[in-house]
């Protein structure tokens, strides 16, 4: 495979609005030739392979209040588009709450992509490997998506349409993320496979998120990364799990349908057999590990 060459920047016009209002005229006046910069940890490397040539970049920060978090028992866990990767691994409520969020930030790049990408900007990229978005599916996380002509919101499961392609618009900006408050006496877990320890894209990811009633399963969700065109939902696997007593035999069960389920490539890599049978044991370990966090 040839590396795409990268070459300098090309010549685009920064645009800095104050408001969202003011963000979203400029995206709707250039529609599709601007583009919007969050951490620019992914964009800026596209243009300067090419992948993209803006004409504008429409940047976020002088927009106040775009990187807070906030949560309540009823609504959940807030977050808007600035949010850094680093401030979800590190907030102690995201850690205690939604755990499998701040696990999942953790296993990215390195700390400095971590302090200037944002979580937004990870899904907004829509490879198949985002690392945020397996947590975020089996959450039942929703993005809060505006244009000029008004907003709509959007299930992050329902968000990726193919690799690097998403359900948004060139006028459009996500501006918020929601994420329902987890069941009671569920546990979750994210778990990254990849062959160096830091720096790299996963070969494959599990997200899983378990409910216990009386070691029954009440429900589980389980998503994985890097092994279909989207991030996807192993629901087969899933249905195995729901209403019965939570065993090894039925874990095991479970860990085999979510590797039928998966849809992988072989690439650079691995090989699609390697991903197939890591998504088996990974779903397993996941699955298990969550079940453990349950008190
Ligand atoms: C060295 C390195 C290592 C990396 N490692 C990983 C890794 O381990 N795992 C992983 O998943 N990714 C990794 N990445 C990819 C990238 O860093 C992350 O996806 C990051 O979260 C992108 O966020 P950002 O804020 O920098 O996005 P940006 O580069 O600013 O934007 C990315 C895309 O999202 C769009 N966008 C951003 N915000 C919005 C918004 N609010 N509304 C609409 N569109 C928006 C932009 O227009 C652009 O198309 C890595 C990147 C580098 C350079």
């Amino acid at each position: 495979m040839k590396y795409p060459s990268v070459k300098r920047l090309p010549k685009f016009e920064y645009l800095a609005p104050k408001t969202i209002g003011e963000a979203l005229s400029l995206l709707s006046l250039h529609n599709g030739k601007a583009r919007v910069i969050a951490g620019g940890t992914d964009l800026l490397h596209k243009m300067k392979r090419r992948e993209e040539i803006p004409q504008y970049l429409v940047g976020l920060k002088n927009i106040p209040g775009l990187n807070r978090v906030d949560h309540d028992e009823a609504q959940g866990l807030k977050f808007g588009p600035l949010v850094t990767i680093h401030t979800v691994e590190m907030s102690p409520l995201v850690r205690e709450r939604f755990p499998i969020l701040s696990q999942a930030a953790s296993t990215m790049a390195s700390a400095q992509v971590r302090n200037l990408g944002t979580i937004v900007g990870n899904l907004c990229s829509a490879l198949p490997s985002a690392d945020m978005a397996p947590g975020l599916i089996v959450l039942g996380a929703n993005l809060k998506i505006a244009q000029d002509k008004g907003e709509r919101t959007i299930a992050v499961q329902d968000f990726f349409t193919g690799p690097s392609e998403s359900a948004l618009a060139h006028n459009e900006l996500v501006v918020e993320v929601q994420v329902p408050n987890p069941l009671p006496h569920s546990g979750m877990v994210y778990i990254k496979h990849t062959v160096r320890a830091a720096m790299d894209l996963a070969i494959v990811g599990v997200a899983t998120i378990v409910s216990l009633q009386n070691g029954v399963c009440s429900d589980a969700k389980i998503a994985l990364g890097a092994v279909a065109p989207t991030p996807m939902r192993a629901t087969k696997a899933e249905s195995l799990l729901r209403g019965k007593p939570f065993s090894a035999g039925l874990l095991r069960e479970a860990a085999a349908a979510a590797s039928e389920e998966a849809r992988p490539i072989s690439d650079i890599r691995a090989s699609a057999e390697y991903r197939k049978e890591m998504v088996r044991i990974l779903t397993a370990r996941a699955l298990n590990g969550a079940k453990e966090q349950i008190k």
